[in-house]
């Protein structure tokens, strides 16, 4: 028996890449000598995978390998250009893509993460003399369920038995601090805050260098606990990072979503091109990632389709593609075009290129569409939403509900407070329906100190109870004033498309239903029905 040789990962990347070079020589031009070149490298990549145990990519390997055999085996005869732009094209995409991957990888039915909804659980690290219970009811109003740990062997069996959100720690960066020597172990299973007295550079640093994802003052501020929680790795968590796949081999789509699914980036993939314009609109992606040539049209062709229109003129969009020529690449990137990545690609640079853009359109997109004090929609975006949620509500035939809600006697927090304390009260809110609300809710300031909830899939009786739910819970937060505190509670009114018929109506009802539950004392919810 022959001997197995451990095989470096980049034997087996560069063998990929040369099966990828060769293949498409191929594909464009059929000449014996090179395919019985390409059979030798593809029977030589089949043989280093299967020694090392993965599987797929010896299977497709083999595929491979038996296809240009086949053809090998008819001197006379040549494969036409359709079975090379066909057949050949799929496997050594599949093939020298799955030869640069890391681990083995299911070629297919790529499994999406349900959203979380629900409870967070966070770990709050504190030393035994400080009191959290404040902090605790706080973020719980916020959606966090917090587990409260002052000793590193409880920490440590803790984040075996479930990964939390993320671990808030206390720390005074003293060398004895059990979590300076927990912290590598932390960040490695979830992200890591830390919160501290000292804000001074060292610290800052040290900060980093124990892998924190965030630094906060110590005492924490819930608010600002909640607003780092909702961004960067740990905001993704919640709410993942959506990416729209256009490519028309599924077997590769189906590698890609893989491989970004693995980063928590929750890829949706599309083989034909005409359906792009409505997945769009459905999935609201934070970035497109689009194969070059596809039958019914080139990429090129369908971003032009996707620029046409104005709210999706900033969406970046990636192409991969096996085009090497530098000239077209410019060309594309010249019509902005985000970026290239050629096939077969490394999944690292996959995983990079996506995460990074995707994020800063994120970021930039929730600056424009959104109110400046409370990040929440303003009031044109969350109209355009409203339209458009509503024509998809009939076209399923699915409920839907809209919330109109008015804070109570906010003038006199003003006047006793203070505007500052005032606005303060309103980012609270916006923080809480943002954290509190399903993804698919729309949440928008409407105007001063009110606000608009727009719920898909909702009847009006489930909107009620998720609206009164919401307001009772608000009530309870405590509001801050400097030195002083108070409590602040809302009116709501929620109206439904069973009885209205188009967003002006909805609008108009919901109104008459806040106006009731303001003439009936406040602090309550009134729903048309009722
Ligand atoms: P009601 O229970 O009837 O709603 O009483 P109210 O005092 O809340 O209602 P009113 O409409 O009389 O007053 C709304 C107040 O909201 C007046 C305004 O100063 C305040 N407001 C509106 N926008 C902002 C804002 O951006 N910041 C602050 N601090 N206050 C705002
Ligand atoms: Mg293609
Ligand atoms: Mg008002
Ligand atoms: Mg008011």
């Amino acid at each position: 028996m022959k001997q197995a040789v451990p095989i470096h990962p980049s034997q087996r990347a560069h063998l990929a890449r040369e099966i990828d070079r060769i293949g498409y020589m191929l594909v464009s031009r059929w000449e014996r000598p090179l395919a019985a070149h390409l059979l030798s490298l593809v029977l030589r990549l089949e043989e280093l995978v299967r020694t090392i145990g993965l599987g797929d990519i010896a299977a497709e390997a083999h595929t491979l390998a038996r296809l240009l055999q086949q053809w090998l085996q008819q001197p006379l005869s040549v494969p036409s250009e359709q079975e090379r732009y066909g057949q050949l094209r799929h496997h050594l995409g599949v093939v020298s893509q799955l030869g640069l991957m890391e681990r083995q990888i299911a070629i297919q039915g790529a499994e999406v993460r349900p959203p979380d909804g629900g409870y967070a659980p966070l770990y709050l690290w504190l030393p035994p003399n400080l009191d959290a219970s404040t902090l605790q009811r706080q973020l719980a109003c916020f959606g966090y369920e917090v587990t409260v740990l002052s000793q590193a062997a409880k920490l440590a069996k803790a984040l075996q038995e479930a990964t939390p959100a993320a671990v808030v720690a206390f720390t005074d960066f003293a060398e004895s601090d059990p979590i300076v020597q927990l912290a590598p172990a932390i960040s490695s299973s979830c992200p890591l805050v830390l919160t501290s007295a000292r804000r001074d550079f060292p610290s800052r640093l040290a900060a980093a260098r124990m892998g924190a994802s965030g630094f906060l003052d110590w005492p924490l501020q819930a608010h600002q606990l909640v607003d780092l929680l909702s961004f960067g790795d740990i905001g993704e968590r919640r709410d993942p990072l959506r990416v729209l796949i256009v490519e028309d081999m599924a077997s590769l789509a189906g590698l890609y979503t893989r491989v970004l699914a693995a980063h928590g980036v929750e890829a949706t993939s599309e083989t034909n091109p005409e359906n792009v314009p409505e997945l769009i609109e459905r999935l609201n992606p934070d970035l497109i990632l689009m194969d070059m040539y596809m039958p019914q049209c080139n990429g090129i062709e369908l971003a032009k389709v996707i620029r046409q229109q104005r709210m999706l003129d900033g969406i970046p969009i990636v192409f991969l593609s096996v085009e090497k020529r530098q000239a077209v690449q410019l060309d594309a990137l010249t019509l902005g075009i985000d970026g290239f990545l050629t096939k077969p690609v490394a999944p690292e640079e996959l995983v990079v290129t996506v995460m990074n853009r995707a994020r800063r359109y994120r970021k930039l997109r929730s600056y424009i569409a959104n109110d400046s004090l409370t990040g929440l929609l303003n009031h044109s975006h969350l109209h355009g939403q409203m339209d458009s949620g509503i024509v998809r509500a009939r076209r399923d035939q699915l409920p839907l509900s809209l919330a109109m809600i008015d804070l109570d006697y906010f003038k006199k927090i003003n006047d006793t407070y203070g505007h500052q304390a005032g606005d303060q009260v309103l980012l609270n809110l916006a923080r809480f329906l943002k954290e509190r609300l399903r993804r698919s809710d729309l949440v928008g300031r409407y105007g001063g100190e009110e606000f608009a909830i727009v719920l898909p899939s909702t009847p009006v009786d489930k909107a009620h109870q998720m609206m009164d739910a919401l307001r009772q819970d608000f009530s309870q937060l405590e509001q801050r004033a400097e030195e002083r505190s108070f409590r602040q509670t809302f009116s709501a009114g929620i109206s439904s498309l069973d009885t209205a018929d188009n967003a002006t109506s909805l609008v108009q009802q919901a109104d008459e239903m806040l106006y009731r539950a303001k003439a009936n004392g406040r602090n309550r919810v009134e729903s048309r029905g009722d």
